[in-house]
């Protein structure tokens, strides 16, 4: 029986950072989850890491799903090269198509909506709606802030120390893809 192709849904931002650094790691990261023969899923932009993140997985040969609001579709420009491009009614249902979609998640540097789409899915996942794996690809320590806060959150009680435990760490893409693929075929 042929195979079914892994999907993994990457979160990222839609703006390019400060440092030319940041849309070099999404393009390179693109590339990392084609060359692996893994669909990638996202928010169906051409605007910042997102598009940089997309165009890099198409120039590798990938198969990219974008999902997209259309009322975002102007602002962020839906990427006109994709393999296959939803267009759906709101934000909410963007996350929700992008979870349905991905086998597994990873968040590279971003803003407020990164933050939100990562969230969405590890809350999920606390109260037991799946069990598909994240990562955070933590390129110059970017989301160390982040794993500190939460750390306190555990600390103080708040959070169940597996809820942030089980979200895999790694400034480097190929180990961070192997990681996360690992965690796929052990059923997370
Ligand atoms: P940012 O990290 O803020 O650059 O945003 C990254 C992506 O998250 C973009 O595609 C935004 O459209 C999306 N986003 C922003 N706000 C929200 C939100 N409230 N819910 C879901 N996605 C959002």
């Amino acid at each position: 029986m042929a195979q079914r192709e892994l999907s993994i849904c990457v979160f990222c931002g839609a703006r390019n950072g400060n440092d030319p650094f940041w849309a070099e790691l999404a393009s390179a990261f693109g590339a990392r989850i084609a060359s692996r023969g893994v669909r990638l899923v996202y928010g169906g932009g051409k605007v910042g890491l997102m598009g940089a993140l997309a165009s890099g997985a198409l120039a590798a040969g990938g198969n990219v799903l974008g999902v997209i609001p259309r009322s975002l579709m102007t602002r962020e420009l839906a990427h006109t090269g994709l393999t296959a491009l939803e267009v759906v009614d709101d934000m909410a249902t963007r996350k929700t198509r992008m979870i349905e979609q991905a086998d597994a998640f990873v968040a590279l540097p971003g803003g407020l909506g990164t933050l939100d789409e990562l969230f969405e899915v590890l809350t999920l996942r606390q109260i037991g709606e799946h069990r598909k794996p994240s990562a955070l690809l933590d390129a110059r320590g970017y989301w160390q802030p982040l794993l500190r806060t939460c750390q306190g959150m555990v600390d103080a009680g708040f959070v169940r120390p597996d809820d942030i435990g089980q979200l895999l760490v790694d400034a480097d893409a190929d180990a961070l893809i192997d990681s996360l693929l690992a965690r796929v075929a052990a059923g997370a």
